[in-house]
């Protein structure tokens, strides 16, 4: 059997029937016999990062092992992308779902369609703090997630999220 990494995935959905589909994507993401589910966060609403006015986000993030080689990965994470008919018609604009492969094992790599550790999750609260929830010792960049956390500029914009709120 070949070697399992762990990857941690961030997921966000702002468009629908958020919650629903970060659950069910969450489902689908660790259907098959190469991945499973290692850890997950709470969810939090978040106030969208640039782009145009658009509603909050649901987010959330999970650990996963996985035998899929990175480049596997990301185009299953895609294809759980498209099962939930995600549109992205403006970049940055709202989307059904979102999954972005934050870390895979302590692999790093620059290539565009593929950048690890994910360019911007050093500085997204939304995924930051989701994960220092999820794993309060994480550490990405040599720093500790819920330090990087605290440190983000978007963080207050962001609440846990409670099922009365909607989404
Ligand atoms: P974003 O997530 O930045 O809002 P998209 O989801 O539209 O934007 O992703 C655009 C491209 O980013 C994808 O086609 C993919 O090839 C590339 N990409 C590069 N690194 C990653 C990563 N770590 N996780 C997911 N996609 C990535
Ligand atoms: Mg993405």
């Amino acid at each position: 059997m070949s070697e399992r990494v762990r990857s941690v995935l961030a997921l966000g959905s702002n468009l629908g029937a958020s919650r629903d589909t970060l659950v069910r994507a969450v489902a689908d993401l660790v259907e098959p016999d190469g991945v499973s589910l290692y850890a997950l966060s709470p969810v939090a609403r978040t106030k969208p990062v640039g782009g145009p006015e658009q509603p909050d986000f649901l987010n959330m993030v999970i650990e996963v092992e996985s035998s899929l080689a990175p480049l596997e990965l990301l185009a299953h994470c895609q294809e759980v992308e498209e099962k939930h008919q995600r549109t992205r018609t403006v970049r940055w604009g709202p989307r059904t779902l979102d999954v972005d492969i934050i870390t895979y094992g302590s692999w790093t790599s620059d290539d565009p369609t593929l950048t690890i550790p994910h360019p911007r999750a050093a500085t997204r609260a939304f995924v930051l703090q989701p994960w220092a929830w999820m794993d309060p010792g994480a550490r990405l960049n040599g720093r500790l997630v819920s330090e990087l956390a605290a440190e983000a500029p978007d963080l207050p914009g962001l609440v846990p999220f409670e099922e009365d709120q909607g989404g």
